[in-house]
C-alpha cells in the first residue's frame, strides 16, 4: 500500500515538473524586452564602436542615447542583439537601417559642429537623422518612399526630435529652400555625385556620399574657394539612389 502511495507521489511530482517546464517555455516565446535590456545592448554596441576607429566622444554619447530599436518598424521586431548588432537591418520596402559603425563613421568624417545645418538624403528609418539632431545639428532630411518618410516623422516626434524636418521627395533635387548646407550626408548610392547637391554646399562645406552601382566607395567632398576637393574613402555597400518619375517635385508633403 505504502509503495503504491509513493509511486503515485512520484508520478504527480513528475507531471508537475513537466507542466512547469512547458509553462516556462511559453513565457520565453512571449518575452518582451525591458528598457534595461535595450540599454545593455546599446552600451555593448557603443563599446564595439570604441574598439573600431570611432573616437569622437560626442558621437559615442549620441549613439548611447538614441533608442535605435524604436526606429526599426514594429513588423520587423528585432531582438536586442539584432537591433544593436553591427549590421544593417531591414526596415521594409527593400530598404535597410544602416550598420551602426557606418552611421558613426560617416558622421565622424563630416567634422560637424553643434548648430550647423545638414542635409541628409535617404531618411529611411530616421535613425541617422536622430543621431545628428542629438549632436545639436539642424537636420533637413529627404526620403523618396512616402511610407518610410511618414514612419520616420512619427518616431522622430515621439522621441522628441521634432526639430528634424523630413521631406517626402527626390534627393537628386536637394532642398533649395534651405540651401546652402554646412554638410550633406547621402545614405543611398548614386552612380556619381549629383551636381545639384554640390551646388547646395556652403563655402567650406563637406559632403559624404557612397558612389557607384556595382562596386561602391565613400567619397568625401569639400568646397574650398568655390572649388571641390574630392577624396576617395573606404569601399561600402548601400541601397541605390533611385530616380523619381519625371513629373514629381519636392513640394512639401501633407503632414510635414
Ligand atoms: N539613413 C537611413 C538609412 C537609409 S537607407 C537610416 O538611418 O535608417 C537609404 C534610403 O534612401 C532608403 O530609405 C531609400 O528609400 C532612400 N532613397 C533612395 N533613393 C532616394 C532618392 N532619390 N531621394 C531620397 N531618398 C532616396
Amino acid at each position: 500500500m505504502n509503495i503504491q502511495i509513493t509511486q503515485i507521489c512520484y508520478f504527480l511530482i513528475s507531471i508537475s515538473f513537466v507542466l512547469l517546464c512547458l509553462s516556462c517555455a511559453g513565457k520565453t516565446g512571449d518575452h518582451v524586452e525591458t528598457e534595461k535590456e535595450w540599454t545593455v545592448a546599446r552600451k555593448k554596441m557603443v563599446s564595439q564602436l570604441c574598439a573600431y576607429r570611432i573616437k569622437d566622444e560626442g558621437i559615442l554619447a549620441a549613439m548611447n542615447k538614441v533608442r535605435r530599436h524604436l526606429f526599426i518598424p514594429e513588423q520587423s521586431k528585432p531582438s536586442p542583439s539584432y537591433a544593436y548588432g553591427d549590421h544593417p537591418y531591414p526596415i521594409g520596402f527593400n530598404q535597410t537601417i544602416s550598420q551602426p559603425y557606418i552611421v558613426a563613421y560617416m558622421t565622424q568624417c563630416l567634422e560637424l559642429k553643434s548648430g550647423e545645418k545638414v542635409l541628409e538624403i535617404g531618411t529611411g528609418s530616421g535613425y541617422q537623422a536622430a543621431m545628428l539632431a542629438e549632436l545639436g545639428i539642424k537636420v533637413y532630411s529627404i526620403e523618396i518612399i512616402p511610407q518610410l518618410a511618414d514612419h520616420a516623422r512619427e518616431v522622430l516626434k515621439a522621441e522628441k526630435y521634432e526639430s528634424v524636418q523630413v521631406l517626402t521627395g527626390d534627393g537628386y533635387m536637394g532642398w533649395p529652400e534651405h540651401a546652402p548646407f554646412d554638410a550633406i550626408i547621402v545614405t543611398c548610392a548614386p552612380d556619381d555625385v549629383p551636381q545639384t547637391l554640390i551646388d547646395q554646399m556652403k563655402e567650406g562645406g563637406r559632403m559624404i556620399i557612397p558612389v557607384g552601382s556595382g562596386f561602391q566607395r565613400l567619397d568625401i567632398l569639400r568646397k574650398k574657394d568655390g572649388k571641390i576637393l574630392r577624396t576617395e574613402d573606404v569601399p561600402v555597400r548601400f541601397v541605390p539612389m533611385v530616380h523619381s518619375t519625371p513629373l514629381s517635385t519636392n513640394a512639401p508633403a501633407k503632414g510635414k
